[in-house]
């Protein structure tokens, strides 16, 4: 591990200027950390802003949901409010990484995790996102779990986040506080495809603190639910996952929100199967032509072509159990 100096704050503007001097923030550290110490990630001086006044869920006076950006994503999977308005971002949370690791980890540092491309954390690879221009082993090396939308000829690895792929599904925001002041950004906007910048992940400026996530006010009734397809039951990422919300009145789908996990270089939307949804009636063949356009437009690679199907029948199921909710 390189030398790191460590300075704990306890405000947000002695954290932002600490931020604007070049400090890496760090909270719960179940990302920052483990890179650290494989020598991906090396900064020279860390701000703990664990202690820090962002710890709070409480309801917008525009109807919807604030988080705030260090309540850990077990406090956030277990919310009274977020469990009985957005059932999709607990059930999100709760099949993410380990009881232990969701006890530790903020939702702020969650939508900020690094890829978990082996290529990434392997220093002996080439890895456009670790070291810019020198290439991009997964591309011609073994790419099951990469994507298969959104790549770029620079970089093919999913983001690994699972409540993103349902605050993705949702159209929540990001909040943000930096020596410019506070902004607002969709999230749609604030995770980056790769490009020719694979290093380039969020749209945070040099300095900037997410002080919360917030989900707008949505249509009620609103049932929703996240799906997620894995190797194994536990503490594994995702080949593929569906968030999805639907507004379903007089027995007519009104709203539909959806997103995909797994398969995308960001949590990936999916306007097309929303626009086939609404103003039809739930049938079992909605769902599967609506899940018949959920990828469009991938591009799979040699080891992957398997999610294109795997995508469709994810979303597919998860419309279904959505859908036949009471
Ligand atoms: Fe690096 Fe992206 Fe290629 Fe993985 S897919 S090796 S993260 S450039």
């Amino acid at each position: 591990m390189h030398p790191f100096t460590y300075t704990r704050v306890s405000d947000t503007r002695e954290a932002i200027d600490a931020g604007r001097r070049g400090g890496r923030y760090i909270a719960g550290g179940t990302t920052l950390v483990d890179l650290m110490r494989e020598t991906v990630e090396h900064p020279a001086a860390l701000v703990d802003i664990s202690r820090l006044p962002l710890r709070e869920i409480t309801a917008t006076e525009r109807g919807g949901l604030r988080i705030g950006a260090l309540v850990t994503m077990s406090e956030a999977a277990a919310h009274p409010e977020v469990r009985t308005l957005y059932p999709v971002v607990s059930e999100a949370l709760e099949l993410s990484a380990s009881a232990q690791l969701r006890n530790m980890a903020s939702i702020g540092g969650n939508i900020m995790q690094r890829t978990r491309c082996t290529y990434f954390r392997d220093v002996t690879a080439d890895c456009n996102k670790r070291d810019p221009g020198s290439g991009c082993a997964a591309r011609d090396g073994y790419n099951r779990a990469h994507a298969i939308l959104g790549t770029s000829d620079s970089c093919v690895a999913t983001h690994a986040s699972d409540v993103a792929v349902a605050f993705a599904a949702l159209e929540a925001s990001v909040h943000l506080l930096g020596p410019g002041g506070e902004r607002r950004v969709p999230f749609a906007d604030f995770l980056l495809k790769p490009g020719d910048t694979p290093q380039r992940e969020q749209a945070v400026r040099r300095g900037e603190l997410i002080t919360a996530v917030e989900i707008s006010a949505l249509p009620r009734p609103l049932r929703s639910g996240y799906l997620k397809v894995r190797d194994r039951q536990s503490y594994e990422f995702a080949l593929t996952s569906a968030a999805v919300a639907l507004h379903i009145k007089g027995g007519v789908i009104h709203e539909a929100k959806v997103a995909a996990g797994g398969v995308g270089t960001v949590p990936w939307k999916l306007p097309e199967v929303e626009r086939h949804l609404v103003g039809r009636r739930p049938s079992d063949a909605l769902w599967t032509t609506a899940a018949e356009k959920a990828a469009e437009g991938a591009r799979p690679l040699a080891h992957n072509r398997f999610k294109v199907a795997l995508l469709r029948r994810t979303v597919e199921r998860q419309l279904r159990v959505v859908g036949g909710m009471k």
